[in-house]
């Protein structure tokens, strides 16, 4: 008999994995977190029956949400994750030697705890002197941040229970307060296929509060769709305009120079979203 994990996308569409076996299962203060064993994508974590990160694709989203921003402003020094508890988004992060902080805000401590212990080649940087780790919410430390960050990653799970915040013109007023007068912010904004109204409100709350606001996109195989995007808003710099010889190889397997530009360049149904 074969185990298969199916994860609903939408009520009447999903993908499924054969699993080899199952690692952890916990119901924890915030979610219900389960890691599994599959055969085509390896130890997979799982956030209330969603997809979060895999060992085979999950270099695609932390390449993506850290260097786009990363390489766009000329000199980060301090910066914030939240949410992120597997840890690839502060392993990317810490690819850039200007980088003197990464403050990373992860409201559930199970989730590193069970990273650490089976996903080591996306948790391997906790404990890093750079890293400063705080079990908290998000949401409370955005409110009670000011004029301090270079750059805000908003890594977190769909907006629904604890991250049920994070997509709110209110919070993105509040990195907007939290980051410097340079900043720029990155939200994960889900994917067009399912989610459109999502990601048009997030572009559009964004352009609303920053100057310059885009979005981008990459492809995950095992998210819902298989297409993902980004937001970005920024105070000053814009991604199009940084120059290709500050991008320096970050010795990953998706990110380059030219895909830097070319994730900006978006299909005619996406480009309406942003209008
Ligand atoms: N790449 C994934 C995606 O795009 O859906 C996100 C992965 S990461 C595991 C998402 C993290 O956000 C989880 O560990 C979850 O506990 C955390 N999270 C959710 N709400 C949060 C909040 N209010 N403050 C801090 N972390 C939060």
């Amino acid at each position: 008999m074969s185990l298969w994990f199916t994860e609903k996308q939408t009520s009447s569409f999903g993908i499924t994995a054969k699993v080899n076996r199952t690692l952890e299962s916990e119901n924890t203060d915030f979610q219900q977190l389960d890691m599994v064993e599959t055969q085509e994508f390896g130890n997979m974590l799982l956030l209330d029956g969603m997809v979060m990160t895999t060992e085979k694709d999950e270099f695609v989203y932390h390449e993506m949400i850290a260097h786009v921003p990363l390489f766009t402003h000329p000199s980060p020094k301090n910066v914030l994750v939240v949410g992120g508890g597997d840890g690839g988004t502060i392993r990317e992060v810490l690819k850039h030697s200007s980088v003197e902080k990464v403050t990373q805000v992860e409201i559930d401590g199970k989730v590193v705890e069970y990273s650490k212990k089976h996903l080591p080649h996306i948790s391997c940087e906790y404990g890093n002197p750079r890293v400063e780790l705080i079990i908290g919410d998000g949401f409370e430390h955005i409110i009670k941040s000011e004029n301090r960050y270079d750059i805000i990653l908003v890594d977190s799970t769909e907006p629904v229970g604890p991250a049920a915040g994070l997509f709110t013109k209110g919070f993105y007023a509040g990195i907007a307060k939290a980051l410097k007068k340079d900043g720029i912010f990155v939200a994960q904004t889900d994917n067009p296929w399912f989610k459109a109204d999502l990601i048009k409100n997030a572009i559009q709350d964004t352009k609303e509060i920053f100057p310059i606001a885009r979005l981008y996109t990459c492809n995950i195989p095992t998210y819902p769709s298989g297409m993902w995007t980004f937001t970005m808003g920024s105070k000053v710099y814009d991604p199009l305009k940084v120059s290709i010889d500050k991008i320096f190889d970050i010795n990953g397997k998706y990110y380059t120079p030219e895909l830097h530009y070319a994730s900006f360049v978006l299909p005619k149904f996406l480009q309406s979203l942003c209008k």
